[in-house]
């Protein structure tokens, strides 16, 4: 493993894609605040699948910024409030994630107020820098509802709480997406905040330098931010521009251009020395410090070709996708395709009322004409292309091939996890294949047939764990019967037995008599 990283050498991503960018629209219209929607919808569902607990029922009266659910394992993460009004339903409803899986939902409808819990403020200077503890930012985090804002929806304080030794924090500004620009935006409007905010997490995780990524094409916003770091006298936070390639923004894949190392297999970059942390997380660990605000709000990019006016609104969790789409000015009647993310990783929602959750990024609205499209599947002609652009060293031909005869452990086998489903080999493909849809088939697959596996495994346990302790029980009772057995076969040994027995009850008649004796004659 390194110790640290020189930030003026970069290397060349394996892969990737030259993209339209798109971006131009949203920027130019700015950061604006939405307005409370009537209702907000959160859903308790975390990193696929972890469901937090519900603390309210129906009829409550909730603030904003109040704990709603917390999480029922260490995995998990805090729910709070997005709005003050009334818990006006609990219920199993779709879900802004891939396929709009259904899960339990808290609907709050707000009283349009606005209030918020107490909050406990703090002012973030070098001195509260240097003396808060990693555990009490770690435990901050926590509290805050921290999980990564790029898109994973991974439990931030989980990345912090690992007992790897960090050296080095890759600030992640490289959003390579078309379209989506939440994070240009935040870069843009709240540089003060973010160094706050990289600071902390540099004390979480000890890490001795932060290493701030860009893509090359956004403007002064590096500028900015060395003039920032720069006045405060900041020496171990380095801003760096990266090629604007797709998709450099990845985690494993920035870790490559700004390091040359390359994550293991089914590794992580805590096993590098390495935290990878998206800007909007950042943002957040700083609002939750200075202002006492948890995670209820986050920047969300409203985009596309059937949107009036492209932007960026500041929005509550929860808020339905149909309340950003009536103040972007949709266009109901061009759309063909409204999608949560951007166009190559992003999904399909079938239905705007489903509340946006903390990792919701962008709402896509696209006529026909600007949807990517799969015409009809020709067979793979094994050109490889798709192997040119994998940035994850994978043969998306051959883990195709593999899932398409459901042979899904050999796809398990060429290392299937590895693939960030980026599209880039979807993309490029001439036979127009949906590989992403294969992989991502195999991945759900593989894990139910995991769980089955695991479920029968624990049953196969147990049955042997019963079966041991029958077969004990019964080796127990044998050697006692074997024991009674040999006393009973020898005469001389019972008589023994019984003379001692006879002599204690003798003994122990003698003592009572000399007992009950003793007192008549103390009462007399
Ligand atoms: S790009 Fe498409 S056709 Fe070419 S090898 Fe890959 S899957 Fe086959
Ligand atoms: S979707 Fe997966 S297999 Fe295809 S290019 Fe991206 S990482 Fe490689």
């Amino acid at each position: 493993m390194v110790n640290s990283i020189n930030s003026q050498q970069l290397y060349k991503l394996q892969g990737g894609i030259k993209l339209p960018h798109h971006k131009n629209d949203s920027l130019q219209n700015g950061l604006s605040r939405l307005p409370i929607a009537d209702k907000v919808y959160m859903s308790l569902r975390i990193n696929r699948g972890n469901i937090a607990k519900p603390l309210v029922k129906v009829g409550d009266n909730v603030l904003k910024g109040q704990i709603i659910a917390k999480p029922d394992t260490i995995r998990g993460s805090y729910i709070h409030a997005s709005t003050s009004g009334e818990v006006t339903a609990i219920k199993q409803r779709a879900t802004a994630s891939p396929e709009a899986d259904i899960s339990t939902v808290v609907e709050i409808t707000s009283d349009g107020k606005e209030h918020w819990v107490d909050l406990a403020q703090t002012k973030i200077n070098q001195s509260y820098i240097d003396s808060v503890t990693p555990e009490d930012i770690i435990n901050s985090i926590h509290e805050a509802g921290l999980v990564g804002l790029g898109g994973a929806g991974f439990p931030t304080h989980l990345k912090y709480s690992s007992q790897n030794t960090i050296h080095t924090l890759i600030v992640n500004g490289a959003e390579c997406e078309p379209y989506i620009t939440c994070d240009e935006q935040l870069m843009l409007d709240f540089p003060d905040d973010l160094i706050n905010g990289i600071l902390l997490m540099m004390k979480a995780s000890r890490a001795s330098q932060a290493i701030f990524a860009l893509e090359d094409q956004v403007g002064n916003i590096k500028s900015n931010i060395d003039k920032r770091v720069k006045d405060r006298n900041i020496q171990n936070i380095s801003v760096v521009k990266v090629p604007t390639i797709y998709p450099a923004g990845g985690e494993k894949q920035l870790i490559k251009v700004l390091t040359g190392l390359e994550v293991p297999s089914g590794g992580l970059p805590l096993n590098l020395g390495i935290i990878v942390q998206n800007v909007g997380t950042i943002k957040a660990l700083s609002d939750f410090i200075v202002q006492g605000r948890p995670l209820v709000e986050r920047i969300v990019t409203i985009a596309g070709d059937c949107i009036g006016t492209a932007q960026n609104f500041i929005t509550a969790i929860g808020t339905p996708m149909s309340h950003l789409l009536q103040h972007a000015d949709f266009d109901q009647d061009k759309a063909y395709r409204l999608i949560i993310g951007g166009p190559m990783m992003g999904y399909s929602m079938p239905d705007c009322s489903i509340g946006i959750d903390k990792t919701t990024n962008c709402i896509l609205a696209l006529s026909e004409k600007m949807t990517h499209h799969y015409g009809d599947t020709l067979p793979c002609i094994r050109c490889g292309e798709c192997v040119n652009v994998c940035p994850a060293y994978l043969l998306p031909q051959q883990l195709h091939w593999y899932i398409k005869g459901e042979n899904l452990e050999k796809a398990r086998e060429h290392h299937l996890y590895d693939c960030i489903e980026c599209g880039a080999c979807a993309w490029v493909c001439p036979s127009q294949i949906k590989l992403v849809d294969y992989y991502r088939y195999a991945k759900s697959e593989l894990k139910y047939l995991d769980y089955k596996r695991e479920k029968s495994d624990k049953a196969q346990i147990r049955h042997e764990q019963r079966e041991a302790r029958l077969k004990r029980l019964k080796a127990e009772r044998a050697a006692k019967r074997k024991r009674t057995r040999r006393r009973t076969s020898n005469p001389d040994k019972i008589k023994q037995d019984l003379n001692a027995t006879m002599e204690r009850i003798q003994k122990a008649k003698a003592e009572k008599n000399r007992t009950t004796k003793n007192q008549k004659t103390g009462d007399r």
